[in-house]
């Protein structure tokens, strides 16, 4: 069989303990066989990056608006536990946070559906991607203990030495605690974009909900610059795709995501994607099945799973005890790289492809092989159980089938 042809590079982003076994079995039996792999590697293991002082990852993150799409393994963002263990020279930040900086993206999470395991909501039939704006609210918020009575006040004092604007937040007759939050316009404006984007790329409705009615100014801005950037770039454009846009309060988002069958993308503040998302994936079964893009609003994009490096698996590994790790996220991550590839190229040979890699994966879980982890919660009645390799040599069987 002639192996498919790459036009360009993807950027490939290797990373840290069991992920990075897997990463090299899923290269070994279900890409180099099929493709010819074209990749710009970066190995944003944390040994390289302690050694590059991190100078790789930026490299990583460059090569990508480079050439527009990356994959990425799951990476250690380093503790304490961690500065000791790999002697390192400093505690480097998450190098998904340096690459979310670097390419100003929004990150889209969406379960990945199989026969045999049932989402904990009966009535979804199809994923829900959360879309979470990843910056500002509470997480870059200032805050105070207040010890007694006194008067805490919000105040701006402009550049342009013009008056300073204040308003009270409380009179304080007694002990309490005090919180100040901002976002900025640019990176809500962008947040919209992404997502946009991403519901036109996906051909899925977009929703998207704040609580506007008790916070008149900041969560309103968000209800207002999505819908002022919806009127004037996308409302054509998504009812050309037939999709639609959503505004509601996130009170009532909740409710209705119980109600309804799923297959849109769910755009949530920080604050709400953070929560939201873990509610999600757990619902929809295992964070093994969860697959992660960042798709920034200039048309890059980064596929990872959702999950991280599974430590406690590769700590067995390393003692030579054999491992079930579930694959499919890092799996999805590839597939959707090289799909994302391919229509980029027009390279409709290496589409085909990843649509394939996915059939087959599922297929293999719904002919009841699988991972312990997913044995653990299938409806399926006596599934094999493979280990961390004989899975990926399952799917591969399965892909030569095709
Ligand atoms: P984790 O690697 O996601 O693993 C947490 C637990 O979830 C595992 O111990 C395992 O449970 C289960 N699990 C996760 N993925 C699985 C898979 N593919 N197959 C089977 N089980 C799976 O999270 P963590 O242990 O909190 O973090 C480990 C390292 O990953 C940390 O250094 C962290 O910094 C990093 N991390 C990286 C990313 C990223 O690069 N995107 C994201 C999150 C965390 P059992 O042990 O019960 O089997
Ligand atoms: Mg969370």
């Amino acid at each position: 069989m002639e192996k498919i042809k790459m036009t360009t590079p993807l950027v490939e982003m290797d990373g840290d303990e069991m992920t990075r076994i897997l990463w090299q079995i899923i290269k070994e039996e279900l890409l180099l066989p099929f493709i010819d792999l074209k990749t710009e590697y970066y190995d944003l293991g944390l040994k390289k990056r302690d050694e590059t002082r991190d100078q790789i990852t930026v490299d990583a993150a460059n090569a990508t608006k480079k050439y527009g799409v990356a994959v990425k393994c799951a990476t250690i963002t380093p503790n304490a536990a961690r500065m000791t263990e790999y002697d390192l020279h400093e505690m480097w930040k998450s190098p998904n946070g340096t690459i979310r900086a670097i390419l100003d993206g929004t990150v889209f999470r969406a379960p990945i559906i199989v026969k045999g395991i049932q989402p904990g909501v009966s009535k979804w039939k199809s994923p829900i991607t959360i879309a979470r704006h990843a910056y500002g609210d509470v997480y870059k918020n200032a805050e105070m203990r207040i010890p007694a009575a006194g008067t805490v006040k919000l105040v701006y004092t402009p550049a342009d030495g013009s008056a300073p604007q204040e308003v009270v937040v409380h009179e304080f007759k007694g002990p309490g605690v005090v919180q100040g939050q901002h976002n900025l316009d640019a990176s809500i404006t962008s947040f919209a974009k992404s997502c946009f984007e991403y519901a036109l790329d996906l051909k899925q409705d977009l929703w998207f909900a704040t609580k506007d009615t008790i916070s008149k100014k900041y969560d309103h801005q968000f209800k207002d610059i999505f819908q002022e950037i919806y009127e004037a770039e996308y409302k054509e454009r998504f009812a050309e795709a037939g999709i639609t846009y959503f505004y509601t309060l996130i009170d009532d988002a909740v409710a209705r995501v119980m109600k309804n069958e799923g297959g849109f993308i769910w755009a949530c503040k920080n604050y709400d994607g953070d929560v939201m998302s873990d509610m999600i994936s757990s619902a929809f079964g295992s964070l093994a099945m969860m697959t992660s893009v960042l798709v920034s609003p200039h048309g890059y994009y980064e596929y990872e799973a959702a999950h991280g490096t599974v430590q406690r698996h590769y700590y067995k590994h390393l003692e030579g005890e054999e491992t079930s790790t579930n694959s499919v996220a890092t799996i999805f991550a590839w597939s959707g790289a090289l799909r994302k590839r391919g229509e980029m190229d027009g390279n409709a040979d290496l589409m085909a492809f990843a649509d394939k890699l996915e059939k087959a994966t599922i297929a293999t879980i719904e002919g009841g092989k699988m991972t312990k982890d997913l044995a653990m919660i299938t409806t399926m009645e006596d599934p094999t159980v493979l280990n961390s390799r004989d899975f990926i040599v399952a799917i591969r069987e399965e892909l030569e089938k095709m």
